[in-house]
């Protein structure tokens, strides 16, 4: 029942998205996006990871290497992405705060030359989802809540299909989120979400 002055239901649509924005995020716009090709079915989201310098959590390079505003000479690392336009859709931090850097109707920069069960070029396609973490290690317990959480409203606002790491899109080139991202617990966490079945990487048992 809805009362004069209650906010609407959580649950509703409606008021989970406008346009390809997100409503729970925050938003920290990227100008590294373009327009998708016409006609494309948004149906795949790719998992990242990313940290910068790898391995230090919490502070602002990841957002300012999106902004194309990351100083190159604050650290020796950041000398190795000079001149890299890149981003992504979503940036979800360890604990869980969700990141929108742009729009889920327009075309991220996150998987370069790329291909997911034959089709390539997966960036005119797919969504784009960094973790904050480091290739390999495990993430944490919020950012798996915080996945699931988002990946259930992307499936139901655009027609996902399938979900893979960057690692599974661009093998042998790429190796993130990496082993220490739990497939098995995401699925467990999304099964109670989700109303049809994904494609997954088949997994090593
Ligand atoms: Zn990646």
């Amino acid at each position: 029942m809805t009362t004069a002055g209650h906010k609407p239901a959580r649950g509703d649509r409606g008021d989970l998205w406008r346009g390809g924005w997100y409503r729970p995020a925050q938003r920290q716009p990227s100008p590294n996006f373009g327009p998708r090709p016409a006609g494309a079915d948004i149906s795949l989201i790719v998992l990242h990871s990313i940290s910068l310098p790898p391995g230090v959590y919490g502070g602002v390079a990841v957002l300012d290497l999106f902004g194309n505003r990351l100083d190159w000479d604050a650290h020796p690392y950041f000398q190795t992405l000079r001149g890299l336009q890149v981003s992504a859709h979503f940036f979800i931090r360890r604990g869980g705060q969700i990141i929108q850097c742009v729009s889920g109707d327009e075309r991220a920069w996150h998987a370069g030359a790329s291909c997911w069960r034959g089709r390539a070029n997966c960036n005119d396609y797919a969504i784009g989802i960094e973790l904050e973490g480091l290739e390999g290690q495990p993430f944490a317990a919020p950012q798996y809540a915080a996945l699931a959480r988002l990946t259930a409203d992307l499936a139901r606002h655009y027609p996902i299909a399938a979900i893979a790491g960057h690692e599974h899109v661009a093998p042998g080139r790429k190796r993130d989120p990496g082993a220490g991202f739990d497939w098995a617990r995401l699925q467990r966490q999304l099964m109670a979400r989700l109303d049809r079945p994904l494609d997954w990487p088949r997994m090593a048992a």
